[in-house]
């Protein structure tokens, strides 16, 4: 049917009385509701938008202050769903103007017949679940309330200005704009006296151009923010090329990406750059005048790491510096309270030089803050400034603003979502709310939203709501509602997805810092655009997973649970291995699974740096054995740990777990040995154990040489190596020394069952799988001697073990009998520690740098070392090399 015919018969509505019935309300009439219609037209529902601006174009219909203009290039900031419409229209500068963006919309709206269904000028004031009916009835302040089946919230993330905190506003005298709600045909400020209070984007857009009409303009500045050279201009040429060679991989690369815009992953970490590199990045992210580039482009760990990050800090803080010439004003705008990235940074058009004119003074709120305002100006702490027009550039109450101005919405058993989010947005997938059927968000609280190029993530949010929509009628479902624990789940990733940024490390809009009173926490998703997208999707493959559906003539549906349960990192790196389709290792023979251990490991972000990293020979149990020492920057003498490396005892060397012994070296700080012992097939057992207790009383006779401090060692190991280590614990017991203070156990090998729950759940998809065990264990010990606790050490008799920590991972086959261990351990009066890594798989705690929620178990891991050792359990960080981990640490 072609699409005029199918817009004509599905735009039908009828008005019963004063009501107004369609299949599908939408609230708002801005980028995300003119493409709701538009594709709601096209699936055959009847549709009305209710829209309170006069026309289209939501944030660009309202936002028209001086210098307004998008900061995600407009190339990458339009519509993408129709090819015909991308080709249309040509945009005039990289980043395009309001009005520009604002004909954009018009364009759009005229092109689709959109304005015949919406009606303008009409506020939503209130929303009602019928049960019975099963429809949502709404309350508007203009012309006929609406029942309809379907409510979606399009009202905007950035949509509803805070009002201004400050005393006195009603008795100024003179006029007052709000940046949010500017003035149509525009505002003279020539020659006037004007104050800005705000400095976040809509400030830092305006600042310039009100500076160059007015007499004299105070601006008023609580929090410094970063702010970056948009370099505006024609769209950039790299850009444009690869956008006009293949449309269509460009959009796809976008709607895959992590902020909805086609950049790639950036892969060198800071470290591993020498200071002029970084410089040379930086100086190129900064000319080329690109939000998203600079975001993400100038090393890998830059987000994620709060070290790595404050390097770019310092770098736009020398910027300011060299820009304002005056020292204190320069100061007063060099942001120092949040990292950067974690609150969106601006791009500017000569914003800091604007504070080299001698009509403007910065007035810095945090040593001075406004007492009042009065008939006439402003009072600080500190002075009274005479201004004839007041502009509120102080942002919007975000995310959730627009949604509760709504008031009330009621659901099921008349729930108000005031109170259902009293203690913050609770929602699934962003999208939906337990207990609220048929109420879609689009960019809702949960959602990449605000974190992303909202014209991706908008598109991706239409197009999943529109088509679940077809589906539930084609079905014969009429409801649609998210369940409880899909819900819990979601909060659950939500917060293990913040631990990945640094956005938790600041109070900012995101958080809901800026409003007085909200309550906090971070709202919009931090896992990604393209990893949000596949979530998405994965609820429908997995049949409406954390959805009931309810119809008249149909059974009801609810495939009730969490969509995702692994760390979100976890979940990455499993999909890019389900990518790259490896091979099983356990069919490459034991060199070629040797091979191809050591290439790939050559991927992995390169080990950060300790003291000193040295290698040498120590004595075996039948020859000598290679090992690779490494010793933190801190004055020794150092506690020893003698470190056992994972690969089933087939597997790996003393280099191959080379990052994790570098990071317990860093956060522990001590000396970490990793032991080369043997592996089979060509050592098999009792090789490896033997080797482990040999080299652990070698170590132990030359601890002085190797700059140890005298005393017990302490023993730590991973998969294999944790088998090895917690063996050499009870060798050393029974055979009169070493001495050995601590045993820390990383998903340890305890045993030869595999009957436990864990070998079952978790046999594949979670890279070690049970085929490779079964390999492992055949490769290295045969049938009998697997009850040997020297293979099997719960076997083994288990009392008068030095005390343990040991970690587990809960998608791991190995889980249940790294458990038992732990308490049998306990049984025997061994002081125990358990960690339990919910969501993490086998390798996670060792993959430094790539699984970055694996941090807060690496840094207890740690104290667990520090404390067998009798150190204060947290490390005294000083300097740089420490203080970053230690942030991470205590937030992870
Ligand atoms: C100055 C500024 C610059 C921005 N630049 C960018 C950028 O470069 N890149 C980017 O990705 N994002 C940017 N954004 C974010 C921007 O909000 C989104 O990109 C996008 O425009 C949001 O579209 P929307 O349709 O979801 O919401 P909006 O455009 O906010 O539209 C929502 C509409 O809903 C209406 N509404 C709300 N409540 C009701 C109600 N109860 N009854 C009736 N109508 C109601 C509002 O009047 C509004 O028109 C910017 C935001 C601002 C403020």
């Amino acid at each position: 049917m072609p699409d005029a015919a199918v817009a004509a018969r599905s735009s039908e509505t009828t008005n019963s009385g004063t009501t107004q019935q369609v299949d599908v309300a939408v609230v708002g009439a801005g980028f995300a509701g003119l493409y709701l219609l538009h594709k709601l037209r096209k699936a055959g529902f009847s549709v009305v938008v209710i829209e309170e601006a006069g026309d289209v174009g939501g944030t660009w219909y309202w936002n028209r202050y001086p210098g307004a203009r998008c900061d995600i290039q407009t190339i990458d900031y339009s519509y993408t769903f129709d090819p015909e419409l991308d080709r249309a229209w040509t945009w005039s500068e990289k980043y395009a103007t309001q009005p520009e963006i604002l004909r954009y919309f018009n364009f759009v709206a005229d092109r689709y017949d959109l304005r015949r269904d919406i009606r303008f000028d009409t506020k939503v004031k209130a929303a009602n679940w019928d049960d019975t009916r099963e429809r949502w009835q709404l309350a508007t302040d203009n012309g006929p309330s609406i029942s309809c089946r379907y409510y979606i919230m399009a009202t905007g993330c950035l949509s509803a200005p805070k009002p201004p905190e400050i005393d006195g506003v009603k008795d100024f005298k003179g006029a007052v704009y709000f940046t949010g709600r500017w003035p149509h045909d525009g505002v003279d400020l020539t020659g006037k006296r004007v104050a800005v209070i705000g400095t976040g984007s809509s400030g830092i857009q305006s600042i310039p151009l009100i500076a160059e009409q007015a007499a004299h303009l105070t601006v008023f500045q609580r929090t410094p923010n970063f702010a970056l050279p948009a370099h505006n201009g024609a769209p950039p040429d790299d850009r444009k090329s690869y956008f006009e060679t293949d449309r269509a991989a460009y959009r796809e690369q976008a709607r895959w990406s992590l902020a909805g815009v086609p950049y790639p992953q950036e892969t060198a970490v800071s470290w591993q750059l020498s200071d002029a590199e970084r410089r040379e990045r930086f100086e190129k992210a900064w000319a080329a005048g690109d939000l998203v580039h600079i975001l993400t482009q100038l090393w890998a760990d830059q987000a994620v790491d709060f070290d790595g990050n404050a390097l770019i800090g310092k770098l736009i803080h020398e910027k300011i510096h060299a820009v304002v010439k005056d020292g204190e004003t320069a100061a007063a705008l060099s942001p120092h309270d949040h990292p950067f990235g974690a609150k969106r940074p601006c791009l500017d058009t000569n914003y800091y030089a604007t504070y080299n004119r001698p009509n403007v003074t910065l007035v810095n709120l945090r040593q001075e803050p406004i007492k009042a305002i009065t008939a006439s100006g402003i009072v600080t702490d500190k002075r009274s400034v005479g201004v004839d027009v007041i502009v509120f550039a102080t942002g919007f109450d975000a995310m959730t603003g627009a949604i509760m101005a709504v008031h009330p919405i009621t659901g099921r058993a008349g729930k108000s979502l005031s109170n259902v989010w009293a203690q913050g947005p609770q929602t699934y997938l962003g999208l939906t709310v337990a207990g609220f059927p048929n109420l879609f968000m689009i960019t809702g609280p949960g959602s990449p939203s605000v974190l992303s190029n909202m014209a991706v993530s908008i598109e991706q949010h239409v197009d999943w709501v529109v088509d679940r929509l077809a589906a539930l009628r084609d079905t014969g479902f009429t409801t649609m509602e998210a369940t409880e624990t899909a819900q819990a789940g979601w909060a659950q990733h939500m917060a293990d997805c913040s631990t990945l940024t640094l956005h938790r490390l600041a109070n900012t809009w995101y958080t809901g810092a800026n409003v007085p009173g909200k309550v906090q926490g971070l709202m919009p998703y931090t896992g990604g655009v393209g990893p949000y997208r596949s979530i998405c999707n994965e609820v429908v493959g997995r049949g409406m997973l954390g959805f009931k559906l309810t119809g008249p003539n149909v059974a009801e549906q609810c495939n009730d649970g969490e969509v995702v349960r692994l760390q979100p990192d976890v979940r990455l790196v499993l999909g890019m291995l389900a990518e790259m389709n490896l091979p099983q290792i356990e069919s490459l023979g034991s060199q070629g699974a040797r091979d191809f251990l050591t290439e790939f490991n050559k991927g992995r972000p390169a080990g950060r740096p300790v003291g000193e990293v040295g290698s040498g020979a120590l004595q075996g149990a039948d020859g000598p054995l290679p090992y690779r020492l490494y010793r933190p920057a801190t004055p020794g003498p150092h506690p020893i740990v003698v470190y056992f490396h994972g690969g089933g005892w087939v597997l790996g060397d003393e280099l191959s777990d080379d990052p994790f012994c570098r990071d317990l070296c860093r956060r522990s700080g001590m000396i970490v040995v990793s032991v080369g012992y043997r592996h089979a097939p060509e050592h098999r057992f009792p090789a490896a154990a033997e080797d482990g207790y040999a080299a652990t009383s070698w170590i132990a006779d030359h601890v002085a040489e190797l700059g140890g401090r005298p005393g017990p060692l302490l023993v730590a190991g991973w998969s294999a190596g944790a088998n090895i280590a917690t063996v050499t614990c009870q060798l050393a017991r029974d055979r009169g020394g070493p001495q050995i203070a601590g045993q820390l156990l990383v998903c340890p090998v305890t045993d030869c069952r595999y009957d436990r729950q864990s070998y079952a759940d978790n046999a594949v998809g979670y890279f070690l799988t049970r085929a490779l065990m079964f390999w492992f264990w055949d490769i290295y010990c045969s049938p009998a001697d697997r009850t040997d606790p020297r293979a099997s050490p719960l076997r083994g008799n288990l009392a008068n073990l030095p005390p343990a920590f040991v970690a587990t991972c809960e998608f791991d086959p190995l889980r249940d009998e790294g458990i038992e261990y732990a308490e049998a351990l306990a049984t025997a009066g061994v002081p125990v520690e358990q960690l339990q890594a919910r969501g993490h798989i086998h390798s996670s705690l060792v993959m430094v740098d790539v699984v970055i929620t694996g941090v807060s178990a690496r840094a207890k891991m740690a104290e667990a070392l520090r404390g067998f050792a009798g150190l204060p359990r947290k490390l005294e960080t000083s300097g740089e090399d420490a203080a970053p981990i230690a942030v991470n640490a205590a937030a992870g």
